[in-house]
């Protein structure tokens, strides 16, 4: 037990304190306008989040949910489509190929950096299959030339999960550019976040991002014109003008998660039973989370709890043995790499306004136990 200040997993209220007042100022626009559905917060949002991305456009969503909804049935995705995603990921990057018409085809991951392993891609792309979806998870870039290759290769697309890693960059070139469509989340806790739930598509291909802008809005085309059947799946203005503010605070809060992650790579080196994130040399890592692995991981949370230091566990139960994929019959050991990672992953303290001593006062927690 401790009787030091508690160290919670990830802080909220302090960065919205921090930007009170252009908040409040926002919403106080929005009660005087009446401005509550598109307008041009929305419109400015989405040209800035594109230039942000260095993609071509945005359409801005209701979540990263539909962002991953809309891209695939925009893409064309029907029944009987295979389309090759990671198991070791929320469940919202294949839960949105099933509701788009298609089937999941699980593979493994990369024990290094985590994500989609290519090789698994290339062993698992059969005659039905459509598509990749490579998340960057935690924030780190998938190893987007390879599966590139192999797309070009069987004349399959790729679309990013980049609901992770806003401002992550692949050899040099920002999430949500590389590939056909990328899908961002605006969830709260994730590195930009808006006050509720939002989300959306980076992409640049005029006609794609057009077939996503008329899936949010009921399939219409204009006004009461439908020429599909489409969603309610429209990002709220008021969430586009809080996402504008935070929107210019991306880059720094990024920078100050990289610090976190240099300071806990400086205290936790040298444990032989720990795990520490690895980055590729292709990557910049946003650190979304920090992720240790180790086959200690239960004791290890319990510690820390009792320590006063919060922790996650992203994810403990693989995707391919949910009971949601059950009809899929796999059994365990058919994905090892991921069921390792989802038996050892813990995820420490992230968030961009944690203090040098802070990192210190959870690696001392961790060193602790690995003494005991
Ligand atoms: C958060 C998240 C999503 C879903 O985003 P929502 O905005 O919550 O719908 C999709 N994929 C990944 C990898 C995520 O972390």
């Amino acid at each position: 037990m401790t009787s030091a200040t508690p160290i919670p997993f990830l802080d909220l209220v302090r960065p919205h304190l921090a930007l009170e007042e252009p908040l409040v100022a926002a919403f106080r626009r929005a009660l005087r306008t009446a401005q509550f559905v598109g307008g041009p917060d929305v419109e400015g949002f989405e040209r800035e989040f594109a230039t942000y991305c260095e993609a071509q456009g945005c359409v801005g969503v209701n979540s990263g949910t539909d962002a991953l909804r809309f891209a695939f049935i925009a893409l064309g995705v029907r029944s009987g489509d295979e389309v090759i995603a990671p198991a070791h990921t929320f469940i919202a990057t294949t839960e949105a190929i099933t509701q788009a018409g298609g089937t999941v085809r699980f593979v493994d991951i990369d024990d290094r950096t985590m994500t989609i392993d290519p090789a698994a891609v290339r062993a698992a792309i059969g005659p039905r299959t459509v598509g990749i979806v490579p998340v960057h998870l935690y924030g780190q870039p998938a190893d987007m030339d390879p599966l590139l290759e192999l797309a070009k290769e069987h004349g399959l697309w790729v679309v990013e999960d980049a609901a992770q890693a806003h401002g992550g960059r692949y050899k040099g070139r920002r999430v949500g550019a590389i590939g056909r469509l990328g899908c961002f989340s605006f969830y709260p806790g994730k590195n930009l976040g808006s006050l509720g739930e939002g989300g959306a598509v980076t992409g640049a291909e005029p006609a794609l991002l057009e077939a996503v802008r008329r899936l949010r809005e009921h399939g219409q085309s204009s006004k009461y014109v439908h020429d599909t059947e489409g969603y309610n799946g429209r990002l709220h203005a008021i969430q586009a003008a809080f996402l504008r503010i935070k929107l210019a605070h991306l880059d720094e809060w990024n920078a100050c998660r990289q610090r976190v992650a240099a300071w806990y790579r400086a205290a936790l080196g040298g444990i032989p039973e720990l795990v520490l994130p690895e980055v590729a040399p292709y990557a910049e890592h946003v650190y979304h989370l920090y992720v240790i692995r180790t086959p200690a991981r239960d004791a290890l949370r319990e510690h820390l709890q009792k320590e006063g230091i919060g922790s996650g566990l992203h994810y403990p139960v693989p995707l391919h043995l949910q009971q949601a994929y059950a009809a899929q019959g796999h059994k365990k050991g058919s994905l090892p790499v991921t069921e390792r990672a989802a038996a050892q992953c813990l995820s420490l303290p992230m968030f961009p306004e944690m203090s040098e001593s802070q990192v210190g006062r959870v690696a001392d927690a961790v060193r602790s136990f690995f003494r005991a």
